[in-house]
């Protein structure tokens, strides 16, 4: 089936894609001339022999050959030569689909300007939610919701700017003296309750103004909307609440930058964002509830905390399950907070966890055809997801389809009412709308404006040709894994067949498909020459803009080890393994090692119709260099 999922590593399937995308493209060219054919002819029949208009095109060939004559330079993603970053093939589903899409030119921020894409957007989000063991059913009230993003940055601000508006949401509901509602008993009560109590709070709030009479409805919005953290902004919604601090956002170490600046962007400003302590790359459970404690002490609130499934440097996915068990216990204690799952990287893995009826599977069938995945960590954090509040998965990584398209999903679209610019959060006593309806003003609810309706054609297409189960859309992240674990254990193969001139090591255990390898060379105990040294080895394995792409035979990326993220066990293990110097560790300032980073997702890494694996070659490659440089440098 593989095969012909994708344009492939020799544009094998390119006859395919060729009847595709023009069969398609005739396809549109009909429509629009079957579109009020009455209409007299825009462009004459001899306008294509006038000199401008082949002047004009002569420009416009140039130009595109100028183009395409560069993109040779690009990066060949699609190789099994390319095992550096997050990218590979894209399928042939989402990239035909986009192209058929892309002369409609649907804008997804209404329904007005895509009346097909927005609704497939609505329905791509459920498909995401059943694939995390969210509810997926637009009948139930509890229903998720789920729209896409320019990529999982944007994403993320959506995670936070809803947990925001939640949180908040319940003081405004006290500031306005809202009668008749449950209320929490005081400032600090309302702003840390449990998101799933919150969200009840709002639908009680909603179904008392709807039976108000319209008036007096009208100025009940208005005096909530007063009080809201979104009216007033940080400042002057915490100089009214003096008893609140400004919550926290919890992440470990590892998390992506997009935390950073999703805390910049919000106002909250960096110093909320407070950095987990990390063990062996998996957020530390006990330096977790150590914090949690702590802001209890403190009365210091937190907004969201957040679990990563699949981190970017390494593939690593943090205990999901004991983020969620820590949130309810601390919720009952009175520190309510959001529980956001960053799978931008390992959304996609969840399709190994997923029956065709939508259940989960257990580890055992999980793990039938894999030497060590999914470990009882792993199998247990994607299970937890169905508890979380918000995910977010990017469709351009592990979905193997085009920039950009990110995805934001939350379990329960009910809090989604406290985002529109126009109010809705307030009851539509005349247009009880139903779900698909509502969401068909998409603009409403996510950060973006007009956006690519293209790029939801493409996620939705691929989802209905691969289910987002084990036996579909799963096949791939298997065979993902299937190299990782093939790549591991020649990597150990590696390190015995490089012993004399140079140690090497696979760091721990990779949780998923990106693997790391640590090198020094032999007799070194400084951490600053190991560091130079896989710098030079990764100049060889990267782009270089100056020289054609063909003169690079893999490629590679690079990251660090840091203690703060590894824990001193962990980290004197592995500098031991390798022969370096703790003591030297902050040597050139910089307190970390540098390891060569492998994204195994290219599905023909291990070709064995042909017996050949990319990873034997690779290593190979590798050792050769690793002797030729070593050489040189004595
Ligand atoms: C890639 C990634 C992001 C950012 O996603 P973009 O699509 O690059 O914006 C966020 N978090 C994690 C864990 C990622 O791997």
């Amino acid at each position: 089936m593989i095969d012909a999922c994708f344009l492939g590593p020799y544009a094998q399937n390119d006859t395919l894609l060729e009847k595709l995308v023009v069969e398609f493209l005739r396809d549109h060219v009909y429509w629009r001339r079957n579109f009020h054919p009455e209409d007299p002819l825009a462009i004459g029949t001899s306008a294509a022999y006038h000199p401008d208009y082949l002047a004009f095109e002569a420009r416009m060939r140039r130009e595109l050959h100028l183009l395409s004559a560069q993109l040779k330079k690009s990066v060949p993603f699609h190789s099994p030569r390319y095992i550096g970053h997050m990218a590979s093939d894209l399928l042939l589903p989402g990239l035909a689909a986009q192209i058929l899409t892309l002369p409609y030119n649907p804008n997804n921020v209404t329904e007005d300007t895509a009346p097909v894409t927005v609704e497939l957007e609505v329905k791509v989000g459920l498909q995401l939610a059943r694939m995390l063991g969210y509810v997926d059913d637009p009948a139930r009230p509890d229903c998720a919701f789920g729209h896409l993003t320019s990529g999982g940055t944007v994403a993320n601000y959506q995670a936070l700017r809803l947990a925001l508006a939640q949180k908040a949401f319940p003081v405004a509901l006290r500031a306005a003296g809202v009668p008749e509602l449950a209320l929490p008993e005081d400032d600090h009560a309302a702003f840390n309750l449990h998101p799933q109590h919150a969200t009840a709070l709002l639908e009680q709030w909603q179904h008392w103004l709807a039976q108000a009479a319209p008036a007096e409805r009208r100025q009940w919005q208005a005096r909530v909307q007063a009080a809201r953290i979104e009216q007033l902004g940080l400042v002057a919604f915490f100089a009214a609440h003096p008893a609140l601090k400004v919550p926290k956002v919890l992440a470990p170490i590892t998390a992506h930058y997009s935390w950073s600046k999703g805390c910049k962007l919000l106002g909250l400003g960096r110093n909320q964002l407070e950095l987990l302590p990390e063990r062996g790359m998996r957020i530390d459970v006990d330096a977790l509830e150590a914090t949690l404690e702590r802001c209890q002490r403190e009365r210091q609130p937190v907004l969201l905390a957040v679990a990563v499934l699949g981190t970017t440097e390494y593939g690593t996915v943090d205990p999901v399950d004991a983020v969620v068990d820590a949130r309810q216990r601390f919720a009952e204690r009175g520190l309510g907070f959001a529980v956001h799952v960053d799978a931008a990287w390992g959304g996609y893995l969840a399709t190994l966890f997923r029956n065709e009826d939508g259940s989960l599977r257990a580890r055992a069938d999980v793990a039938r055809g894999f030497r060590a995945f999914p470990s009882a960590g792993v199998h247990a954090a994607v299970a937890a997801i169905a508890q979380t509040d918000s995910v977010t998965v990017d469709p351009h990584k592990l979905g193997y389809l085009p920039y950009g398209s990110g995805a934001f999903i939350c379990r329960d679209h009910r809090v989604m009412a406290l985002l529109p610019e126009a109010a809705d959060y307030v009851f539509h006593g005349d247009t009880a709308q139903d779900y698909m309806t509502r969401y068909r003003s998409l603009g409403q609810y996510i950060p973006e404006g007009s956006k690519s309706g293209a790029a939801v054609a493409a996620v939705y297409v691929t989802h209905q040709v691969l289910p987002l189960d084990h036996a579909h859309f799963g096949l791939l992240p298997a065979q993902t894994i299937r190299a990782a674990e093939a790549f591991d254990a020649r990597a150990r193969h590696f390190a015995s067949e490089v012993a004399g001139v140079a140690q090497a090591l696979v760091p721990f255990s990779p949780d998923s498909n990106l693997v790391c390898l640590a090198l020094n060379p032999a007799g070194n105990r400084s951490v600053a020459a190991a560091n130079a040294f896989v710098r030079r080895l990764h100049d060889e394995l990267r782009i270089d803009p100056h020289q054609p792409v063909q003169n690079k035979q893999f490629f590679g990326s690079v990251t660090t080890l840091r203690p703060e993220a590894l824990g001193e066990a962990d980290t004197r293990r592995i500098l031991d393994a390798l022969g370096l110097d703790m003591a030297t560790l902050d040597e050139d300032g910089a307190g970390k090692l540098l390891i060569l980073r492998h994204t195994l997702m290219n599905p023909y890494l291990l070709d064995e119709d042909n017996g050949v694996s990319y990873i034997d070659l690779y290593f190979d490659h590798l050792a050769s260099r690793v002797r030729t440089l070593l050489a040189a440098g004595n």
